[in-house]
């Protein structure tokens, strides 16, 4: 459907779950306060919200979480939402920790592609960042989904300090595997707050300079807001998340549902649309669905014009990015 900017809204992510098995500082650090079980949406409730969604044509989900294979079953929901009519494609968001583990369950489940999160290829810095020293496991779950031949894209996120000189070798993932390498800028979202992110702006010009002849690549490659460069030989591209440096707002595609059953329009800020009572209501499903269908529309359809991460004042979203999906 239509927002009322006249944006085409296509796009949902859905965080599964606000746990995780890492602890990215700028994410989930330790201490982290968790939601009891009983306030986290059913596979079968998210699904009753991907139908209503799906009727109003969201055609695309993204699995996020927390880590959504941290949650059993993960392979049962995609399974289950590749089923919806109209959706046409399950992807997920994960730290790949247990990717390899999961593979042939979500091969035979139909997820269509996976971002893996990789700040590092250094493991005590992998551990630093992530509070686990997990980066073996990762590393093998990105050559094990390409092996398997899932589309792979790596999302790194780039901290002042802490692994800001690493691009180089992170952006030459892509130079002998086609898989493309997008670099998130910071944003300034719960724990995100505390740290120094680095532009994508100057990001880019560094990669001007390394590699005279990169191009820039109009083609679209996912469904998101990333703008891509090609480099000449490599076989994947690079592509700059630029949420700070960059604002995509104008053409922006997506809502997100949080594993609490929120509806999220923007990031940016903390008004959602409460679906829990809907789905708990006790009422019939297709009563379920009429509500449903009503507060996703309306919530959509309000959608915010723009974030304004610019101007840390005006931004009200206090949850910690691991609760929303990122
Ligand atoms: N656990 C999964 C993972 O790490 O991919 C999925 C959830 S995680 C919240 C999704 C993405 O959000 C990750 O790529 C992570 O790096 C990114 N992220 C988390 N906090 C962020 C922040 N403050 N600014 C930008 N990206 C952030
Ligand atoms: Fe977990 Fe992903 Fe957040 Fe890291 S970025 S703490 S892996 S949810």
């Amino acid at each position: 459907m239509l927002d009322q900017y006249g944006r085409t809204i296509n796009y949902m992510r859905v965080s599964v779950t606000d746990r995780c098995n890492l602890r990215c500082r700028y994410c989930m650090p330790d201490g982290v306060a968790l939601v009891p079980m009983k306030a986290i949406l059913t596979y079968e409730e998210i699904r009753e919200v991907c139908e209503a969604a799906a009727g109003l044509g969201i055609s695309r989900i993204k699995i996020t979480g927390g880590e959504p294979l941290a949650r059993l079953g993960c392979a049962d929901l995609i399974a289950s939402l590749k089923e919806v009519p109209g959706i046409e494609q399950v992807t997920m968001t994960t730290n790949g920790v247990l990717l390899e583990q999961y593979l042939p369950a979500l091969m035979a489940a139909g997820l269509d592609a996976v971002n893996i999160s990789l700040d590092t290829l250094d493991r005590t810095r992998f551990e630093a960042i992530a509070g686990r020293d997990e980066l073996t496991r990762v590393l093998h779950s990105i050559d094990a989904a390409l092996d398997a031949g899932l589309k792979v894209r790596i999302n790194t996120v780039l901290q002042q300090g802490m692994n800001d000189d690493e691009w180089p070798a992170l952006a030459e993932i892509a130079k002998g595997r086609p898989v493309d390498v997008r670099f998130i800028e910071m944003m300034p979202i719960g724990f995100g707050r505390r740290v120094r992110g680095v532009s994508n702006a100057s990001l880019r010009e560094a990669l001007r300079s390394r590699y005279p002849g990169l191009k820039d690549d109009p083609s679209v490659h996912g469904n998101g807001p990333a703008v891509y460069v090609r480099i000449p030989g490599w076989q994947g591209g690079i592509g700059f998340i630029s949420a700070i440096h960059g604002k995509f707002c104008d053409h922006c595609n997506r809502i997100r549902l949080t594993s609490q059953g929120r509806l999220k329009p923007c990031l940016c800020f903390g008004d959602t649309a409460d679906l829990l009572p809907i789905l708990r209501s006790g009422r019939d499903k297709d009563a379920r669905n009429k509500d449903l269908t009503a507060a996703l529309y309306e919530s959509i359809y309000r959608k915010p014009l723009q974030h304004s991460f610019e101007d840390p004042e005006s931004i009200t979203e206090q949850a910690a990015m691991a609760s929303i999906g990122g």
